[in-house]
């Protein structure tokens, strides 16, 4: 049986790691081929996390599509297995949006929790949890804690948008905001016929403060700095930013997993 299954393992994906042909998504593996790879040929899992949110004249779940378009990015380079998405975050302020919903930082957290233990539980050394959502932030790291203190897995959160801030002020030259310039420049590469140029107007869009707070928040677009933010529907500059995205992304995941690795733990 064992070595049947060895056999079968090695047909599908060959010696040196999962085919290229191949699913890297744990959706679509079957339990032989998880227990050949995990973790003989593969240690890392990528968890994309996100939310159902409006995003101004971009798809309500562009905070699942870009942690996924990263994911299946970073799986190829990282010799890395992608388990299925957490599709429901922690939303605030744009509740009153069509389409827009959430759960409680509490579900969310005991959600992650039990992913995390169940990944960890699998076999994967290394969890690379990839948030699309700020208000997830901090229940995903709440869940990070307890599961890396209660089993072998070593864990890293991280925001996309807030690891790549820098690469939005080279390429476009100024900040962007929640759906603004940055995050609709990758929604235009990673769902381009979702996002829809003919809706915009420049007024849908506000500058986030820190003297008031409104619910619902004026706009379904919020810029992180006056007059900084707003979209432009470029191509070549959302391929140049979204290309830069995912290279400044591996390089941060690559360096953590090394340092993890000389460390021991
Ligand atoms: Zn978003």
């Amino acid at each position: 049986m064992r070595i049947m299954t060895v056999a079968l393992a090695l047909a599908i994906f060959g010696a040196g790691g999962v085919h290229a042909q191949h699913s890297r998504h744990l959706n679509d593996l079957n339990w032989i081929e998880v227990q050949e790879l995990v973790p003989m040929q593969v240690q890392t899992v990528l968890l994309p996390v996100g939310t159902l949110e409006a995003h101004g004249v971009g798809p309500n779940g562009a905070d699942n599509l870009v942690p996924e378009a990263l994911a299946a990015y970073l799986a190829e380079e990282l010799n890395a297995l992608i388990a299925p998405t957490i599709p429901y975050g922690v939303n605030t302020s744009l509740d009153e949006y069509a389409g827009t919903f959430g759960i409680s930082a509490e579900v969310l957290k005991e959600l992650a929790q039990q992913v995390l233990s169940g990944l960890a539980a699998t076999g994967f050394a290394n969890i690379i949890v990839l948030n699309g959502h700020g208000p997830n932030f901090t229940p995903l790291n709440d869940a990070a804690i307890e599961v890396f203190r209660t089993t072998d897995a070593r864990i890293l959160v991280i925001n996309w948008w807030s690891a790549t801030a820098h690469v939005t002020e080279e390429v476009f030259g100024e900040q962007g905001g929640h759906a603004g310039l940055n995050e609709n420049a990758a929604m235009m590469v990673v769902a381009p016929d979702a996002v829809h140029p003919e809706l915009y107007r420049p007024e849908q869009a506000t500058p986030f403060n820190d003297a008031w707070r409104a619910y619902p928040f004026p706009t379904a677009i919020g810029l992180y700095r006056p007059g900084e933010g707003l979209l432009d529907f470029d191509r070549g500059k959302a391929e140049r930013y979204f290309a830069r995205v995912r290279l400044e992304l591996l390089a941060i995941v690559r360096d953590v997993l090394a340092k993890w690795e000389a460390g021991g733990r």
